[in-house]
């Protein structure tokens, strides 16, 4: 039916309107599915011990994955340097599905160019794609930098980035001074925090290479890791400057991604300039701000360049405190007095909800520098963690994680599900339910089926607007998630509590 150009339905009204719903039943006709009744009593059957069981001893199949895959990680790193295009040797339907998916993260363009490998790519090898691929980005797109990747396509049949980049250049598609990073980013192992530090430590190492000096620039380095909060890194700079000391994000892609709507299209605003970031090999020390997206990064700057890292995860009051200290340490400088005072408005925030969180039951998915932070704290809360789901788990997050479990005697309630997915997800949390379910906009679904609240706090949050804009770390950071985890309680109390002379015993107005 044409629409009203006087009153554009979207979609939520225009799909209940007679013809559509007429077309759903003839869909569902035509597909021949079971009766409603049979639905339903599987569906019943799906919520209990008997099917958790089984839906745990599934080995070869994934539902609802709680990760993407390692190009994603690697052109989110690429796009946080300055002017650099990525490049993904592979099919187009997977830069599609890339650039969409952060697209819709960001409210943001997300430039990103493919090689569009097809049928002939497979069998005799994507050279020419990249030689055409390379030749056409330099000309058409004007990048300071062409930071390549790749797709499970190219990895299967073996493409050999270095060799096709310096035959690229031999053929003339781009200078041969021009910088050219590359990661291999095979998606079969790993995940998108695996593909951000392979890119990481390939575009550091490319442009690094020959600026090692005698001297020490005096600099600090931070490196925020797969960080889809613009806040943090605009925090990361606030806090450094509060202290006064020179310093060099790598990368700061917070501008690329939440860039100003002046008119005109930036197609790569802001960004760590690339002198800067050429220069980070003579810092004195560098910081990373996860710890398993930056595990070869960081084992390459300790080889290569000789300098020293370290891990400071600033979420929460302890991890927050730490890094202050460690910036300290390091820069020789006391820690200023505002930060100091934001100290004290946090812990007054904490009290302050702290009646209210405490002792509340929850579950957490996403990756582990994330889940690791958050459990963090909420333990500080007093909040206890049930199930802590990390699909894209490894042993260190294992142990690390059962450490931080064991100091707290909120913890001791809590098991670790690591390389689970969100299926799984859904039997935990009906045979054991919680107050609480901390994840990305994918829980929502789990919402709608177990009614467990959701708190969306992660990558990707694509059903709500502007929560990337915030900081989650710092002491900001905690009046932040101070403001999602309670208010979420809230409602659900509201929501419960709403039936006048019924259930409005507690349908207060002051909390
Ligand atoms: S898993 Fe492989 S095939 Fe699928 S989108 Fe990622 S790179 Fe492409």
């Amino acid at each position: 039916m044409p629409q009203n150009p006087e009153k554009i339905q979207d979609h939520v009204e225009l799909f209940h309107q007679p013809e559509y719903k007429q077309l759903f039943e003839n869909k569902k006709q035509f597909e021949n599915g079971h009766e409603a009744e049979e639905v339903t009593r599987v569906a019943e059957w799906t919520k209990g011990w008997d099917y958790r069981e089984k839906n745990f001893a599934r080995e070869a199949l994934t539902v609802n994955p709680a990760k993407a895959c390692q190009p994603l990680g690697a052109i989110f790193a690429a796009v946080g340097f300055e002017g650099t295009l990525p490049f993904v040797q592979g099919a187009q339907g997977c830069v599609a599905y890339f650039r969409a998916h952060l697209t819709r993260h960001y409210k943001e363009p997300f430039s990103t160019v493919s090689s569009s490998m097809t049928e002939d790519a497979a069998v005799f090898g994507g050279l020419q794609n990249m030689i055409d691929g390379l030749a056409n980005s330099y000309q058409l797109y004007k990048p300071k930098m062409i930071a390549v990747c790749t797709t499970c396509m190219a990895e299967v049949i073996g493409d050999d980035l270095q060799s096709f980049i310096n035959n690229a250049k031999e053929a003339g598609s781009v200078p041969k001074d021009f910088p050219v990073p590359y990661a291999h980013t095979p998606s079969f192992v790993g995940s998108h925090i695996t593909g951000y530090d392979n890119m990481m430590k390939g575009i550091l190492s490319n442009v690094t290479a020959g600026q090692k000096k005698e001297t020490s620039n005096g600099k600090i380095n931070f490196i925020p890791g797969f960080d889809t909060y613009v806040g943090n890194n605009r925090e990361i700079k606030r806090i450094a400057s509060l202290f006064g000391f020179d310093y060099t994000i790598l990368a700061d892609n917070s501008d690329y991604l939440d860039s100003p709507n002046t008119g005109e299209f930036d197609m790569y605003p802001g960004g760590t300039k690339l002198e800067d970031a050429a220069d980070s090999i003579n810092a004195k020390a560098t910081i990373a701000l996860q710890a398993h997206s930056t595990i070869k990064t960081r084992e390459y700057i300790e080889k290569e360049w000789k300098q020293p890292t370290s891990v400071s995860r600033p979420w929460g009051i302890k991890g927050t405190d730490e890094f202050l200290m460690k910036l300290s340490e390091l820069s020789g400088i006391p820690i200023p007095q505002e930060l100091e005072i934001e100290r004290g408005r946090a812990v007054d925030a904490m009290t302050d909800s702290h009646s209210w969180l405490h002792g509340k039951r929850f579950a957490i998915y996403g990756e582990p520098d994330l889940v690791y932070c958050v459990v963090g704290f909420m333990l500080e809360m007093g909040a206890e963690p049930v199930h802590i789901l990390v699909h894209n788990s490894n042993e260190i997050f294992e142990a690390e994680m059962k450490e931080l479990l064991a100091s707290s005697p909120f913890g001791q309630h809590a098991t670790v599900w690591p390389g689970k997915d969100l299926w799984h997800m859904r039997s935990l949390l009906f045979t054991e339910p919680v107050d609480l379910l901390i994840g990305n906009s994918y829980g929502k679904y789990l919402w709608r089926d177990t009614k467990t609240p959701l708190v969306r706090i992660g990558y990707p949050i694509i059903d709500r607007h502007h929560l990337h804009r915030y900081t989650t770390i710092g002491y900001q950071g905690i009046i932040n998630l101070l403001n999602w985890t309670v208010n979420t309680l809230f409602e659900e109390i509201d929501r419960n509590t709403n039936i006048p002379s019924k259930t409005d015993i507690s349908y207060d107005l002051i909390r």
